[in-house]
């Protein structure tokens, strides 16, 4: 419509709506999704909990979600405003300083689009300091290309498209050279992927023009809710919540970062972070060893940029293999991105790109599973990583309870986070019986289909309580608990705090939940050594039972299934 684009800002007219690679490649969702640097696995927990949508959420910043990223990010609540995604604070922060047609950014090519876009969209003036030829800041360029009228600085570090670290103390020079004059924007979208997961913030300290963009994009699997933070000085923040819209966030995207924020969300995001790093190591080393790849970018984030002879030819090539990745050639000539994803999507790329995978470069996965559980009487989350013993972080409220929890994992080697709030005002049954059906679960689920595991365990440690456990992962749920003394009962009926009536009930529900057959027998006349005995006992059975076993990678039954 001639008249109505006649009405519209002549500056906007050229603005395409922006397209994804998805859009690009006809609408097409392919089954590997490795175009847009997001989380392969979904986060966390469940959206569906707390949720009004009837009420405006309470505040524009909402405090619980603004106190925990300030843990994780070590600020102060006031140092951060959130805005959907790090986009909306990149357009703030122009829209906040730079004056249509007279103010200026400046940006270093090749980089990231939005600044770009947002400087347009606000009719602010894009210049242009292209990276040096060792692909860094240009600090002497910079500080040189900045007038009275300029703003902003951006960039991105870890880079993108590239994926490396701007130098530190370049970094810091051009703060310094900077100072009370211009904000340095640092996004550092992918900085949970790097070496120092930190960056910049103790930086915030020394410079009052230093500005951080965070997002929960990325690293916390949460590109579709659409949080992200500006971290900066409390007085440049309050601010950018001056031009916020009063309530930028869903209801159901706070919850959903508050889950992936919870403890066991943190654990389950930390795993799942360690293996994306572990995975683009792995890429790395094996990329250039295909016949389409000339060399790889270096990179401290969860994507790869390559450079390739023909990029079409690869794209189609990963097509027909229902890969989809994302061309860069427009940003650096003949270049694709390609996220890091699960080992075994990295394998199906892999294979796509012509590497030939032997038995000691395939994927593996870690045997890792998280659930979150809840019932009127108790709500649980639960990570478990049958490969990974180090990590534990138990609190049912039942202090005896979470020691003899977390004897089982520690004998048993796995890591074991469990969180569960029980209806403890009542009794402790529910508690105890719950979180047995919650770790059983996760455990049968962390060991998928038991390919190539031992399946059994016997143990007998000895003290003046001597407990005996067998364990057989079978598929079929069983439990015994025999107290071979003091006439079949503990000697006591409270240990620490704990009913000892629980302890029997507490491995049948393991049993019936794991679908695994369980025999204990303890004998002994201290109920608190009887009861620490059986928990590590069964520890040391379990932890037989899920060693994978040699290079055998049957399934350890006749039958072929258990
Ligand atoms: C993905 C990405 C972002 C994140 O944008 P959100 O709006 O938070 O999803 C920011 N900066 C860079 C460089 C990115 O690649």
């Amino acid at each position: 419509m001639k008249w109505f684009d006649a009405l519209v800002r002549p500056d906007l007219l050229s603005i395409p709506v922006y397209s994804s690679a998805v859009v690009e490649a006809g609408g097409y969702v392919p089954p590997i999704k490795i175009d847009a640097n997001e989380s392969p696995w979904p986060p966390f927990g469940s959206i569906s909990k707390l949720v009004k949508p009837n009420r405006y959420i309470e505040d524009q910043q909402p405090p619980e979600l603004l106190q925990r990223l300030a843990v994780q990010w070590n600020v102060t609540p006031d140092d951060i405003m959130l805005g959907r995604g790090s986009d909306e604070g990149i357009d703030l922060l122009i829209r906040l300083l730079c004056n249509q047609g007279k103010d200026s950014i400046i940006i270093c090519p090749p980089t990231f689009a939005m600044y770009d876009h947002s400087a347009k969209l606000q009719g602010a003036e894009v210049i242009k300091v292209p990276l040096n030829s060792k692909w860094q800041l240009d600090v002497n360029a910079i500080t040189k290309a900045i007038t009275t009228n300029t703003k902003l600085i951006f960039f991105p570090s870890p880079h993108a498209p590239m994926g490396h670290m701007m130098n530190r103390a370049d970094v810091l020079a051009l703060l310094k050279a900077t100072a009370e004059k211009v904000l340095v924007v640092v996004d550092e979208a992918y900085i949970a992927f790097a070496d120092d997961t930190s960056g910049l913030i103790a930086e915030l300290k020394n410079h009052s023009n230093l500005v951080i963009l965070r997002t929960l994009s990325k690293a916390y699997a949460l590109a579709g809710e659409r949080i992200g933070g500006v971290i900066a000085r409390p007085e440049i923040i309050a601010r950018l919540r001056g031009i916020l819209a009063p309530y930028p966030l869903p209801q159901s995207s706070v919850r959903a970062a508050l889950d992936a924020l919870s403890p066991n969300g943190l654990v389950d995001g930390a795993e799942h972070r360690r293996i994306l790093v572990f995975e683009r190591k792995r890429m790395e080393k094996l990329l250039p060893k295909s016949k389409f790849v000339e060399s790889i970018f270096p990179s401290d984030a969860n994507f790869l940029l390559v450079k390739v002879k023909d990029p079409a030819d690869v794209l189609d090539t990963l097509k027909r293999a229902g890969i989809l990745a994302r061309n860069r050639s427009s940003a650096i000539p003949n270049t694709i991105r390609f996220s890091v994803s699960t080992p075994d999507e990295n394998d199906l790329v892999l294979r796509a790109m012509g590497v030939e995978l032997t038995k000691e470069t395939k994927g593996s996965m870690p045997r890792l599973y998280s659930s979150s559980r809840g019932t009127k009487e108790t709500q649980i989350d639960v990570t478990v990583n049958l490969d990974k013993p180090d990590f534990l972080n138990i609190s049912t409220g039942i202090g005896f309870f979470d020691h003899m929890l977390s004897q089982l994992a520690s004998h048993g080697g796995f890591g074991l986070a469990l969180n569960c709030a029980g209806d403890l005002h009542i009794d402790q049954h529910h508690t105890i019986e719950d979180c047995a059906l919650a770790l059983g679960e996760a455990l049968k689920a962390a060991l998928g289909d038991k390919r190539g595991i031992a399946r059994f365990g016997f143990t007998a440690p000895l003290d003046e309580a001597l407990a005996q456990a067998t364990v057989d992962l079978s598929g079929r749920p069983f439990a015994q608990f025999t107290i071979s003394s003091n006439g079949g009962k503990f000697p006591a009926e409270n240990i620490g705090g704990m009913s000892s009536e629980m302890i029997p009930h507490f491995f049948h529900s393991l049993a019936v939940a794991m679908a695994c057959a369980i025999h204990i027998t303890v004998t002994g006349d201290n109920a608190h050594h009887m009861a620490e005995a059986s928990f590590k006992a069964t520890g040391r059975a379990l932890r037989q039972a899920f060693q994978l076993a040699g290079n055998s990678n049957a399934i350890p039954s006749t039958k072929g299934v258990l």
